[in-house]
């Protein structure tokens, strides 16, 4: 593939972001002279240990958890989603009920159709055409056989928010554990898990500017959950093996960045995506703005772009040095819709061309002008070579069924 290389915009941070430098800088010199175990009674471990803890708080403070031993490091967020969903059903294990909704990230999506083939029944919260969750239907759901509720705080392809709140008053009146899925919320929107009332809440440090292969779970104290890895009595035994002490550093200090820059996404990163997403809806007629405009993580822009190929407007845009996704990191490589695109209804001929771009506070004004100059070629030569699109009548062919 020929590529412009004198243009390069990465507008894929849902998938995953640059580590910051000032992370890169914290985390060096544990990648060099200070090796230490943190387990280890002697001044190489305790030192670390010290640092561990510095990040340990450093995290809660992102998720607004007063307690630092609230906060588990592991290895991604899917491994917190893991851990928050198994290692509650190994503590309540006459519960076989899970509520989740039909949107969720494959780290819970798949896990509960894992469990359902193991016997458990799992109830699928379903969302409207504008990606916002029923909240009759979830309470509906519950009932006394319900183990926990997990549901995501922000989707990572269409950046709709759901009322997390709203549903952690719901479920804790009926004394069952919640779970938050934060890995598209965390750095973008404040998040503070006693307003939300969660008892388990998921993070992930390389989608806030930590390196990859470090996540977070926070577990409120008290809240009743088994390790689901077997081994050493690390992270307080909720999960056993060495730390990844260079990753844990790096995820506290990409959380104090993260929470300091918080107001920079409320307003500039949400400015540069409102102009991206206005200078493309305002140009085609085919393009349309898939989830709820308002109730967004201010990074994130889905655009279906009705009679063209997603996968076409991913390649032509890589051309010319753009990074955009077509749905999830995970899910880009099959041509089949993605579920949270079918799930919110949104027609066949769009959810084909949906295009994700989410930016970071490292995006410029420079890059989305650049973003906005090269896309009515892209979309225009598209069209062109459409089969469902009448370039003399610049109209849909019609379809005969
Ligand atoms: N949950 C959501 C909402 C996500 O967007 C992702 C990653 O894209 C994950 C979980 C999984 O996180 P990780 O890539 O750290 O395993």
């Amino acid at each position: 593939m020929k590529r412009n290389n004198k243009q390069s915009v990465y507008l894929d941070n849902n998938a995953t972001t640059m580590a910051a430098p000032e992370v890169f800088d914290a985390m060096a010199p544990f990648l060099r002279g200070r090796y230490g175990n943190p387990s280890s009674m002697h001044g190489f471990g305790g030192s670390v240990a010290k640092d561990v803890a510095g990040a340990r708080m450093s995290v809660a403070e992102l998720v607004g958890a007063v307690n630092d031993f609230e906060i588990v490091f592991t290895g991604t967020g899917t491994e917190s989603d893991n851990l928050a969903i198994l290692g509650t059903l190994e503590y309540y294990k006459d519960r076989r009920h899970i509520i989740t909704s039909r949107v969720e990230h494959p780290a819970v999506l798949s896990l509960c159709k894992k469990l359902e083939k193991d016997g458990y029944r799992v109830t699928y919260v379903p969302v409207d055409g504008a990606g916002s969750l029923d909240l009759e239907f979830l309470k509906g759901s519950i009932d006394d056989n319900t183990a926990i509720v997990s549901i995501m705080y922000a989707n990572n392809e269409t950046g709709v928010i759901f009322p997390v709140e709203e549903i952690g008053a719901l479920v804790k009146q009926r004394g069952i554990t919640f779970h938050v899925d934060a890995v598209q919320a965390a750095g973008k929107i404040p998040i503070d898990v006693n307003k939300i009332r969660c008892d388990l809440l998921t993070v992930s440090g390389h989608k806030f500017h930590a390196p990859k292969g470090i996540g977070a779970l926070y577990v409120r104290r008290g809240t009743r959950i088994r390790p689901i890895l077997i081994g050493g009595h690390q992270e307080k035994g909720r999960r056993p093996g060495t730390e990844n002490v260079p990753g844990i550093i790096g995820i506290g200090k990409a959380a104090e960045l993260a929470l300091e820059h918080l107001g920079e996404y409320a307003a500039r990163v949400k400015r540069l995506r409102d102009r991206l997403e206005q200078g493309i809806l305002g140009k085609f007629s085919n393009a349309r703005l898939n989830g709820d405009k308002e109730k967004r993580v201010p990074n994130t822009s889905n655009i279906g772009f009705e009679f063209i190929e997603g996968e076409a407007i991913l390649l032509y845009l890589d051309e010319q040095g753009i990074a955009a996704s077509s749905g999830s990191a995970c899910s880009s490589g099959s041509l089949e819709p993605s579920h949270v695109l079918r799930a919110m209804g949104v027609p066949f001929t769009s959810a084909h061309g949906s295009t994700r771009f989410s930016l970071s506070r490292y995006t410029t004004e420079e890059e989305i002008d650049y973003v906005l100059s090269v896309i009515p070629g892209v979309v225009g030569r598209l069209l062109e070579i459409s089969p469902y699109w009448d370039n003399a009548k610049k109209e849909p062919v019609p379809i005969n069924l």
